[in-house]
């Protein structure tokens, strides 16, 4: 593995990131020695624009017997190629940061015709949607301290066809011919309803219940601010509060909520951002001994 250079302002604080050269929607570690729990990375363009922020927390000792602080963040699939930086601040302001160089990447585009139930889902007013939104928003914006996932995610169906691509660009179409944008945040596998659907990897559910616009949901914790979602469910096997492992039992595929037929859509956040669920299957999200050796080197 590439591991990253490191760089900050002070002789007392160091910093490493890898990898260096990320594309839009890969998750990037950030280590930190020299500063403490609650600090933040802030993902900046060259014109110095938030394009995401994640919360560190304790991850082991050095050699030295310092406290390694750990962030993750993901590159927004909208990010634009080029020179990035991500600034440590605490709540004094800034006390770090690394450059690194954001990889190009392009993009799939879809239009979706929609019915009138679907055009309904999308575009009437309705409370609850609202108050579920806001409950969402509540879970996936929460940094926990609790490290349950260490190794790489396992794909959630045996299935290898995907009707929808993590990132495309897509085009909802209304029955009234009017047309939304949107972006596509996770991977779509075109699956039959009744399909077995396993953990992608160990955590705790924090969402197991009926949501207007996602159908039946579920939603893991894998890690600080690192959760995996799974939508349209037809049936729930699993309760909120609730230990996984890798591959258990979470539910069957079905096309509840806005859906235009079965299939499971599946997805993972990081503090907040989506994150292209294929670069947690090619390799971890939290590489413990990677992180621990660029400081161990020094
Ligand atoms: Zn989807």
């Amino acid at each position: 593995m590439f591991l990253g250079p490191i760089f900050a302002e002070s002789p007392q604080v160091r910093i490493a990131a890898l990898p260096e050269n990320p594309a839009p929607g890969e998750p990037v570690t950030i280590g930190l020695v020299g500063g403490e729990g609650g600090c933040q990375a802030i993902l900046q363009n060259r014109r110095g624009q938030q394009l995401a922020k994640a919360t560190f927390f304790p991850l082991a000792p050095d050699k030295n017997g310092q406290i390694v602080h750990t962030a993750i963040l993901a590159i927004p699939s909208t990010a634009p190629a080029g020179t990035a930086r991500i600034s440590v601040e605490n709540r004094l302001g800034p006390i770090g940061g690394i450059d690194l160089s954001i990889a190009s990447r392009t993009f799939g585009t879809e239009e979706i015709p929609l019915d009138q139930r679907n055009t309904d889902l999308r575009t009437l007013y309705d409370p609850q949607k609202t108050a579920e939104a806001a409950m969402l928003w509540g879970i996936l914006g929460r940094t926990g301290t609790d490290i349950y996932a260490a190794e790489r995610f396992m794909p959630p169906v045996q299935s290898t066809r995907r009707t929808s691509f993590f990132g495309d660009r897509r085009v909802y179409r209304y029955t009234d011919g009017s047309k939304a944008n949107s972006i596509h945040a996770g991977i779509d596998y075109g699956v039959p309803a009744g399909t077995l659907v396993q953990a992608c990897g160990p955590g705790k559910v924090v969402l197991a219940r009926f949501r207007i616009v996602t159908g039946n949901s579920v939603i893991i914790e894998h890690l600080p601010g690192v959760y995996s979602l799974y939508y349209h469910l037809d049936q729930i096997a699993v309760w909120e509060g609730f230990m996984v492992d890798t591959g258990t039992l979470l539910g069957r595929s079905g096309a509840t909520g806005l859906a235009t037929g079965p299939h499971l859509h599946w997805e993972i956040r990081i503090s907040g951002e989506n994150t292209d669920p294929d670069a947690l299957v090619a390799r971890p999200v939290l590489d413990k001994e990677a992180i621990l050796s660029i400081f161990n080197s020094f």
